[in-house]
């Protein structure tokens, strides 16, 4: 429809970028244009299995969709970061990258238990983040009830390490 063409529009490919033969979706041009940023907000926020009582962003796209979908959902905002970002006790887990493997930390004092959770992220490739945000978290003592992504590369299989979990997805490529 009308949304999904205006928001496509303003996602831009990359060739080869960060290695060769890598297409990387570039969502900055749909950053800064005032009216798709809200109406991609809205959206996140209007398909939430509300009551929402935390929105968790993955650094460091997540936190620029993530942050304004929890005001909008009078919800918290949880950072997922990389290893060693965060000042405080950490809760981390490890996740496999297409070369090594990587490690997500969380504050876990900032997840009341049953917590219910929405997890948005920029995009969805191979699922490996999101999939180790929702171990985190549900170790934490949260309850993941949705994950909302801008783009979801359908190719790179994401979905199938999300099976059974909520998905809300924008654009699809
Ligand atoms: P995954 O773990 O393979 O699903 O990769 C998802 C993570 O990598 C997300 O946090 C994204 O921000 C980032 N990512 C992967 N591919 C792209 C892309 O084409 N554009 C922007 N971010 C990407």
């Amino acid at each position: 429809g009308d949304l999904h063409d205006r928001l496509a529009a303003l996602v831009h490919d990359v060739p080869d970028y960060p290695q060769p033969g890598v297409t990387f979706k570039d969502i900055t041009p749909l950053l800064a244009d005032a009216q798709a940023f809200a109406l991609t907000v809205e959206h996140l926020v209007e398909r939430a299995d509300t009551p929402i009582d935390l929105v968790v962003g993955m650094e460091a796209r997540g936190f620029i969709l993530g942050a304004p979908v929890a005001v909008g959902l009078g919800a918290g905002f949880v950072p997922v970061r990389k290893e060693g970002k965060l000042p405080r006790a950490t809760l981390s887990g490890a996740y496999d990258l297409e070369y090594g493997s990587a490690v997500l930390e969380v504050h876990p004092d900032t997840i009341p238990d049953g917590s219910r959770i929405l997890v948005v992220d920029d995009v969805l490739a191979t699922g490996g983040t999101a999939a180790a945000t929702v171990e985190l978290l549900e170790s934490a003592g949260g309850v993941v009830v949705g994950l909302a992504f801008l783009m979801e590369l359908t190719a790179l299989g994401g979905r199938a390490r999300l099976a059974g979990r909520e998905l809300d997805v924008l654009l699809s490529y």
